[in-house]
Formats: C-alpha cells, structure tokens, sequence
C-alpha cells in the first residue's frame, strides 16, 4: 500500500503505518508572489505549523480524525489571518454572516449552519447540528438557538471586526455590483487598512482571490472526516449561501472514497458538486484520490470558471492538494514527523 502527498510540487512515500494523517488549508487565490513579505509570509507558515501541530497530537494520542478536523478548524477560525470566525468578511449590509459543516467519514453524519452572526466557532455549532439534531443543515437565527442550547459560545458581532476586512469592504462596496472574495479585497485593502492584526492581511493577486478554512483528516483506525468554514465572499448578498456548508459541494467525507474540504468560488463548487464528486470518481470510476482531485480541480471546475483548490485525504493517508490558482495556503501532517506548509505552488 503506498502512501503519498501530492502538494503540485512534491510527492513523499512514508510508511503504511503513519495512516494517522491531517491536512488543513486557510484558502485558495492569494497573494502574488512577488507581494508577499518575509513577516507575511512567516506568520502564515506558524499559524499553519501549530494548527498542524494541534490536529497531529490529538490523533498521535488516539484521537478521532472528527476531533482533530473540528479543533483545527476552530483554531483556524480564531487566528484573524484567514476568512472564517474572527477576521471573516463583511457582506454588503456591513455584517458578517457564517457558513460551516463538518462531515464524518465513518458514518456519513453530517452537520452544517450558515447565515448564522453570533457564533465564535461556527464549525463547533455545525458539529453539535450533527450530534443533538435530526437535521443536516440550520439557518439564521434558528440555528443559533439550537446551538446556544448545547454549549455553542456566541459573542457580539463586533467580535469578527477587523480594520482590514472592514476596509476592504469599504472599497468592494464602492466599487459598483461588484463582488469580491476574500484575498481579492484584501490587496486593496492592504496598503491603506491599519490592521489591527500583528501584520497586514497579505496582498494578493486581484485575479485570485478566495478564503476559507478547512481540515481533513484520517485517525488511526481509518476513519475520515471533513471539515470546512467560511465568512463567505467580500460584500456577497445578505443571505447568500455558498459551497461551504453545503455536504457534497465544500465539504465531504467517506470511509470508502475520501474526506475532502473545498475552497473557491462557491457557486461553481456547487454547480459541480465538486467534493462529492471526487468521492463518486473513486468509488465508481475506480480513480485514485491523486486523479480523481486533480481532474476536478483542474479539469472539471475550471469549465465553469471555478478557481480554487481542495485538501483531500483517502483511509490509507494520502493526501493531496491541488488548486488552480497562484497559491493556497496549505500544509500537512503525519503522525511521527514534522508538519509540512506551503503556499505557492
Ligand atoms: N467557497 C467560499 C464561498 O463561496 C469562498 C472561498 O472559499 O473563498 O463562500
């Protein structure tokens, strides 16, 4: 049985043993290159390094692949560098609104919220959708009572305020009809928001431009599970719902096939299906996860104009990366060996 990663620039072979896998990514797009400072660029690999970190010693200790996608997800959500829970962007009414699911592999149970405003951790409150409800996904004001009932930490709007998302979307929302997705605003943004953050949100390509967070994961006994979070695209409609919590689209798991968290443009993920699609090319077509992903990614979204990438892990460890645009912020980590991040291709 082999076991590979495939980041678009490297493939590693470790041993069958290490299946007890986590990858994480804190969006696709990005950041021109050449933009990029030497601080900007540290303080993403250390958000990701220790991200890593934290999903690796919950399943290294024994710990479901479903713990460690949902606190690395929520750990995403807290650090303000990326587009989900703190730091999240700005819809057009000058609000934030929510979106998240969680997936497990092993069961096929499967939680989701969006549109919600209150929630610190909107992956905690996908989760506890999947654990305390009948339902999949919950709405608005509705899932936030549900959620508030089972331990879901809620906080003032105000809480997911930065000066740069704010910022960004000061100029998104002057520029007529125009929507843009997160890492799009944030070059805009960038030379004149005073951040509040330690350092700026990094400039980015204006022709690649998205965010979102997410994790997938495989524990020690195979099982899979998925996770995705997002604070949506710069002054989206009030009520648009994109990919993110939608099982299938942003985020998928399967035992048989693959975990796999998505990030882009929303509504081509959801035109195509695209996580669960992955999943149905293995499991009908007989690809392998490194094919399967690739085709979508590169072949399939890109007839619709989706520009983004994924994390995918199958139930032997590997894991692959791929995306269609300058970079994504991304990295992995096997049980017994040091993380691995990166940006650009
Ligand atoms: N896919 C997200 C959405 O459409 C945005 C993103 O990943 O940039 O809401």
């Amino acid at each position: 049985m082999s076991n590979n990663v495939t980041t678009n620039a490297t493939t590693s072979v470790t041993t069958p043993t290490n299946i007890a896998t986590i990858a994480i990514h804190g969006g696709a797009g990005t950041i021109l290159r050449s933009a990029m400072n030497t601080a900007q660029e540290k303080a993403y690999h250390d958000a990701l390094n220790e991200i890593l970190s934290a999903g690796q010693k919950i399943l290294a200790d024994g710990g479901s692949a479903l713990d460690a996608v949902a606190c690395a997800v929520s750990m995403l959500e807290d650090c303000p560098l990326f587009n989900a829970g703190k730091g999240a962007v700005y819809t057009h009414a000058g609000t934030h609104e929510l979106d998240a699911a969680i997936m497990d592999g092993a069961t096929l149970d499967a939680g989701a919220i969006a549109n919600v405003e209150h929630v610190r951790n909107p992956i905690l409150a996908a989760r506890a959708v999947m654990e305390h409800s009948e339902h999949i996904l919950l709405v608005g004001a509705g899932a936030e009572a549900f959620v508030a009932q089972h331990g879901v930490q809620m906080v003032e709007p105000d809480y997911f305020h930065t000066e740069a998302r704010h910022a960004q979307w000061l100029r998104a929302r002057d520029q007529e009809g125009m929507l843009l997705l997160d890492h799009d605003a944030a070059s805009q943004a960038a030379s004149e928001a005073a951040s509040e953050l330690e350092i700026d949100i990094a400039p980015i390509d204006p022709d690649n431009k998205f965010g979102t967070v997410g994790a997938v994961a495989v524990d020690m006994h195979g099982n899979l599970a998925a996770a995705t979070s997002t604070g949506g695209i710069t002054n989206k409609r009030v009520g648009r719902v994109g990919d993110s919590p939608l099982i299938g689209a942003g985020c998928y798991a399967n035992n048989r096939t693959a975990a796999i968290s998505a990030t882009g443009t929303g509504e081509a993920f959801m035109r195509t299906v695209a996580a669960y699609d992955i999943s149905a090319r293995m499991e009908y077509a007989g690809q392998s996860l490194q094919d399967a992903a690739q085709q979508v990614v590169m072949d399939l979204l890109p007839r619709y104009k989706g520009r983004g990438g994924l994390i995918a892990i199958d139930a032997h460890g590997n894991v692959t990366l791929p995306f269609n645009t300058e970079g994504m912020y991304r990295g992995f980590a096997k049980v017994g060996e040091a993380p691995v991040t990166a940006i650009y291709k």
